[in-house]
């Protein structure tokens, strides 16, 4: 606007323009447009460093901003009253409702103000374009109202959509879990279980991981069935998971691998380390009380294999398996692990 003004003042013999709000050759034109940098400059810099008032900085700063510009366009301009129509904008940056009635109100009563004291008086300008100004006013007012209403329909709309969104989300993520966890013990299920190994063993081959299998088969479990019925062995179940889930490490992937075997996963242990924590999950679950399965011990048999490079899936398991036939085959309650050499293997009992 000041670029347009400087342009206007140099191609045009300011003074001899003929307004009542131009006394002494164009100082109120200077006067004004000074205020208004003046005026922006102090709520920029509110903006930028006070924390609080921000809507009401910018609210007085377009205020004055409107009503300094009415002053400077008024004697260049027909209709330059839509400048005061700024405030009425400032409501609509904010999409406030309640401002949009205070200001809007307050521009009309003001342009009355201005037009019985000044323009009508000073400039002698109709009646009529009081009238006009007054009902574009209105009419701005109204549809900055409807605007507003719109908006506020469209958050809440948006709103509802995120709100459903998430809903979707969490439902999505409850049914995901359900897919991949095993019901009764909570741990991973035989499917989730072979997705997890095969994309564990494609990093295997692809980055060195190193990878350890331990199968674990409950002792005579069928006997515990017979005996206490299947609710004590659904028990028996639970809590034989649930202190495989509990002694395992966080990299670590437990998995309810068929009905009373369950399969583990090492990832970032030795071979060593991993035989260990297997050896004391075995005597950790030995040592547990089961009052309502007679008091007597549950034991496990285990199988570990580490995984040798390029051997497979399939190599893998009929290694872990054979070791844990063996540990069955030895007496039970043992470890047995697979060494490198499938002739080979270590017990721990
Ligand atoms: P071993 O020491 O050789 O492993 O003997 P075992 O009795 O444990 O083995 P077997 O394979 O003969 O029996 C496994 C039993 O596990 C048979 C089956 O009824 C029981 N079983 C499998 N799934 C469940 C289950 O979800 N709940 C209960 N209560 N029992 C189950
Ligand atoms: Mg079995
Ligand atoms: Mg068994």
């Amino acid at each position: 606007m000041l670029t347009a003004q400087f342009i206007f003042v140099m191609s045009t013999h300011m003074p001899e323009v003929k307004s009542a709000f131009l006394p002494g050759k164009g100082h109120l034109f200077v006067a004004c447009n000074i205020m208004i940098v003046i005026a922006m400059v102090l709520a920029e810099m509110w903006l930028r460093t006070a924390a609080q008032y921000h809507k009401q900085a910018v609210v007085c700063c377009g205020f004055i901003v409107s009503y300094l510009m009415y002053f400077v366009l008024e004697p260049f301009v027909d209709g330059a009253q839509m400048t005061l129509m700024m405030p009425i904008m400032i409501s609509l940056i904010y999409f406030d409702r309640k401002l949009l009635h205070y200001l809007g109100g307050f521009s009309i009563l003001f342009y009355a103000a201005v037009y019985f004291g000044l323009e009508r008086i000073v400039l002698e300008k109709p009646l009529l374009e009081f009238f006009l100004v007054e009902c574009v006013f209105i009419v701005f007012v109204v549809m900055s109202h409807m605007v507003i209403i719109r908006a506020h329909e469209v958050r809440d709309h948006l709103e509802q959509l995120t709100k459903s969104e998430q809903e979707l989300m969490v439902e999505r993520a409850i049914s995901d879990k359900l897919l991949k966890i095993d019901a009764l013990t909570g741990l991973y299920n035989h499917k989730t279980f072979h997705e997890y190994l095969d994309s564990l063993l494609e990093q295997c081959e692809s980055n060195g991981l190193r990878l350890q299998l331990a199968l674990f088969d409950i002792d005579n479990f069928k006997r515990v069935n017979d005996t206490y019925g299947h609710w004590v062995g659904d028990l028996v179940l639970k809590e034989v998971a649930a202190r495989v889930r509990g002694m395992i490490g966080l990299n670590d992937f437990a998995a309810r691998y068929g009905g009373e075997e369950f399969a583990v996963i090492f990832t970032d242990k030795s071979f060593q380390e991993a035989n260990a924590a297997v050896e004391e999950l075995r005597s950790a679950i030995s040592l547990m009380e089961h009052p309502y399965a007679g008091g007597k011990p549950i034991t496990v048999s285990i199988g570990l294999c580490a995984y040798q490079l390029g051997n497979g899936k399939e190599l893998l398991f009929r290694k872990t398996d054979n070791a844990l036939y063996a540990a069955k085959h030895g007496g039970k309650n043992m470890v047995v692990t697979a060494s490198p050499s499938p002739e080979e293997g270590t017990v721990y009992a």
